[in-house]
């Protein structure tokens, strides 16, 4: 017989299980491409977790995932990282760490870092210091859930960045599970239905958050746009009912962040944490929603005479530049955005093209049909036409 939770998986469960991305070969211009899809910002027992980082990759390779990035609140897990191996299936996990000032009350300021090796969580009362200390070391930053508000029926605070005169940070994390659910629930028995029904939450970024990035990059600044499951699988006990809410599965067949690589992944740990961390720094990712439908295989380029380049290169606007989306499947909307500025919208389609002279920061959003409304499906990093 199935326990409880097989059941409630069974319904709440993506329509499929990702297979991992390939890369398009048809055209000799991506012959060096290779995407994978990532998970990011989540918790283990180490902070406020419920699981272990072997309990994260298990549930990694049963999603599909090729790595995930698990950054417990203020400290820095050291000698977990690496390849988890179950049969045929392996999955690279790589460790981080969100950080805040402890002793700040309410909390703000939470940041990201990956790759920096180092315990970085006593630099947490200064945010630009900090920034500059992980820069310094060869790691990178991300504002964690940029706008996060209140959840007064369950005390949960607001806990918005609100430092923003701070420079040099990699980028934010543009579309964040869990802020995005202090925005739909108004009470407890929202909160219960989204329990049961976690295939209902996601809309797509928070639509201030998407109006600060547009922001920060016409400040002149390269900000770099990741999707973060913030996925803490709490356990919740409701009388004799027992259950892991929103379990680490469910987070991992959902936002995703997509990077694309120079060359497959070669099971060296070293070698290909350095190939995502590389690729992240400078926006070779997009954002997928993966549980309508899996978004590998999106890709935004512009072709100039000379070179082509993707999401987070640059390129000289000189004779012309033509700007090329090609979803993984029919979107009902997807939208061009220059300089915060919806340029074009094209309804039903799978590929679209757009010529221009104009210099200016291009980026795509995508929207799909799922479960009777219209939600966010892909977000991308801009190219920056210069
Ligand atoms: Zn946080
Ligand atoms: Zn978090």
């Amino acid at each position: 017989m199935k326990t409880f939770s097989a059941v409630i998986w069974e319904l709440i469960k993506p329509r499929q299980d990702h297979t991992p991305c390939r890369v398009n070969t048809s055209g000799k211009k991506e012959a060096n491409m290779h995407e994978i899809t990532i998970n990011l910002h989540m918790h283990t027992c180490y902070s406020d977790g419920s699981g272990t980082h072997r309990d994260i990759a298990r549930a990694a390779m049963q999603a599909g995932l090729q790595a995930v990035i698990v950054t417990d609140h203020n400290v820095w897990v050291q000698g977990v990282e690496g390849y988890y191996r179950e049969g045929k299936k392996s999955v690279l996990v790589l460790v981080g760490e969100e950080i805040h000032d402890q002793d700040r009350d309410p909390q703000k300021n939470h940041l990201l870092v990956f790759g920096a090796d180092h315990e970085m969580a006593t630099l947490g009362d200064n945010p630009q210091h900090l920034i500059e200390h992980v820069r310094k070391v060869g790691g990178l930053s991300f504002i964690a859930h940029p706008i996060d508000p209140e959840l007064s029926a369950f005390n949960e605070s607001n806990i918005s960045w609100v430092d923003w005169q701070v420079r040099g940070y990699t980028g934010i994390e543009l579309w964040n599970g869990f802020s995005e659910l202090k925005t739909v629930v108004r009470g407890k028995l929202d909160a219960l239905i989204y329990v049961f029904f976690p295939q209902a939450i996601a809309h797509g970024p928070i639509s201030k958050t998407l109006y600060l990035w547009d922001e920060l990059l016409a400040q002149n600044q390269r900000v770099v746009a990741i999707g973060g499951s913030d996925a803490h699988a709490r356990k919740m006990s409701l009388g004799p009912l027992h259950r892991v809410i929103f379990p680490y599965k469910f987070h991992f067949s959902a936002i995703n962040t997509h990077v694309i690589i120079p060359k497959p992944l070669s099971g060296n740990l070293l070698e290909d944490r350095r190939m995502v961390f590389d690729a992240l720094a400078v926006g070779h990712a997009f954002i997928g929603y993966d549980l309508p439908k899996s978004t590998c295989g999106f890709r935004f380029t512009a072709q100039g005479k000379e070179q082509n380049v993707t999401m987070g290169d640059e390129l000289s606007v000189k004779d012309g530049v033509t700007l090329q989306v090609r979803m993984p499947g029919p979107a009902a909307e997807c939208r061009l955005i220059k300089d915060g500025q919806v340029i074009r919208t094209w309804k039903r389609v799978e590929v679209c093209m757009h010529i221009t002279t104009d210099p200016g920061i291009y980026r795509v959003e995508v929207y799909r049909k799922y479960l009777g409304m219209k939600r966010g499906w892909i977000f991308s990093n801009p190219i920056y036409i210069r």
